[in-house]
């Protein structure tokens, strides 16, 4: 969330309506005005303070048309019936609502048996906001293991630089030193070589990203754990690995299902991912899992009254809604394995043919081609120098897309991209639209004199 900081100097004018009659005039809307910095005096009948705040939110994008977001953007409404039934249910208030806190429990039991948990039973795991949550507590276990070694120094967590901003912010929030490992060349994320080299005895742990958010790679869990497990045999530091499966912890069970890089390593202490991601909930869900008790230090669990019983929680919320986590469990019953499978090979189906096609358009260069998330990132072919990345995504705007452009982080600051998401809901006519305002764009922006912005005021992305 935005922090807000306080407006100070404008004047709002509050209508003096009598809000039993305001209902009767045909004008009201019209003469008032919404308050911007103090509440107003009177209250306003529930039509009018619906429509004056539906208004003003028309100024929002529209989220079908956004390409910049992982974030679930379309359910069924089926699903948008059963959470508006949900929305007044808190998930803390397991004794009230028993029912939702077992169907919380049985979507991390299925996790646990999908992300091939030796014993899906001794799972520990909880959902949470989102995947920034569920890292901040995964972080927080490792952090704690690592204390109880007994070992002085100042704790790090190793990571390619390619990391989501939670990483960072609970490197910050936890004093834990962040040890960023930078792009090299055209390694766009961690290495098995590379993260080695980082850890050090005071390493908490070394995160694993499925799938980068910064071009949609998966990066080489097992090759990671592999090269962790040599360090420990050869007398080094005995680290574990935190999988941040955000988006491809849902993707990849369902689409590459001979890729190991979930509990079948044993290095995996645990995993989390975001429910609202390729979980195809609408924002507010994630999840974490832990492979069993001995990787989340019992300290950091809580017990909440639950029908006369405790039952132990771990979060940093208290009160949360109880509606995503039916929509989850919804999902899951509602697709199945089947259906996760056949939604994801259609996302995937779409952004590796519009990558392709961009490809074919001439003035792009791919860097990825949706074929792992279904997420791509491109750059200005060499020999484009009438336009950049940035221009593309202003002039996309126009009409409506929101791709983003951004420069990647330390050593590859010269790399510009564009980068597309696809999501459940961006069909092929939609691409084919995309396409044909793209190419329209390429062909305007070819004939101005040199790109718009300057790229070195251009800033750096992370999320
Ligand atoms: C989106 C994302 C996050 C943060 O997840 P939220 O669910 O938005 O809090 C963390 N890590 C990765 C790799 C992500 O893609």
């Amino acid at each position: 969330m935005v922090l807000h900081k306080g407006k100070t100097s404008r004047q709002d004018r509050a209508g003096g309506s009598n809000p039993l009659h305001g209902g009767a005039n045909p004008a009201l809307a019209a003469e008032l005005s919404l308050p911007h910095v103090r509440f107003r005096d009177d209250a306003l009948p529930p039509d009018t303070a619906l429509q004056l705040v539906r208004d003003e939110l028309m100024l929002d994008g529209n989220a079908r048309l956004n390409l910049a977001t992982f974030v679930t953007t379309w359910m069924e409404p089926q699903a948008r019936e059963l959470m508006a039934e949900c929305v007044d249910k808190n998930m803390i208030d397991k004794d009230e609502y028993p029912q939702t806190a077992e169907l919380e429990q049985r979507c991390v039991t299925m996790l646990a048996d999908l992300w091939h948990a030796p014993d899906p039973g001794e799972v520990m795991g909880c959902s949470t906001t989102g995947s920034s949550e569920a890292c901040m507590l995964a972080g927080m276990a490792l952090k704690r293991r690592w204390s109880k070694l007994g070992r002085t120094g100042r704790p790090n967590l190793v990571m390619g630089a390619n990391v989501q901003v939670c990483w960072e912010k609970f490197c910050e929030y936890w004093e834990v030193e962040p040890r960023l490992v930078p792009m090299e060349g055209d390694r766009f994320h961690l290495g098995a070589e590379q993260a080695v080299a980082h850890c050090d005895e005071n390493t908490i742990g070394v995160v694993a990203i499925l799938g980068s958010t910064f071009d949609g790679s998966y990066e080489p869990v097992a090759e990671i754990t592999a090269a962790l497990d040599e360090l420990a045999a050869g007398g080094g530091p005995d680290i574990p690995v935190h999988v941040d499966g955000a988006s491809g912890a849902m993707v990849a069970p369902f689409l590459d299902e001979d890729l190991v890089w979930d509990f079948r390593l044993p290095r995996v202490a645990s995993i989390n991912t975001s429910g609202h991601k390729y979980g195809l909930v609408y924002p507010g869900v994630g999840w974490v899992l832990w492979r069993d008790a001995a990787a989340l230090p019992s300290e950091l669990v809580f017990t909440v009254n639950y029908l006369g019983g405790d039952l132990p929680t771990f979060a940093l919320n208290f009160s949360r809604p109880g509606a995503e986590v039916a929509a989850q469990y919804y999902t899951f019953v509602r697709l199945g394995r089947e259906g996760y499978r056949a939604v994801q090979q259609a996302s995937r189906d779409v952004a590796t043919s519009l990558a392709d096609r961009i490809g074919e358009l001439g003035p792009f260069r791919l860097l990825t081609r949706g074929d792992q998330l279904p997420v791509f990132a491109v750059t200005t072919a060499a020999g484009v120098t009438a336009f950049d990345v940035f221009d593309v995504s202003q002039r996309l705007r126009e009409r409506g897309w929101q791709v983003p452009a951004y420069t990647f982080p330390e050593n590859r600051t010269d790399l510009a991209v564009l980068r597309i998401v696809v999501r459940n809901g961006f069909t092929h006519d939609l691409a084919d639209l995309l396409l044909a305002d793209l190419s329209r764009v390429v062909g305007e922006l070819g004939k101005q004199p040199k790109p718009r912005r300057d790229p070195a005021t251009s800033t750096g992305f992370h999320h």
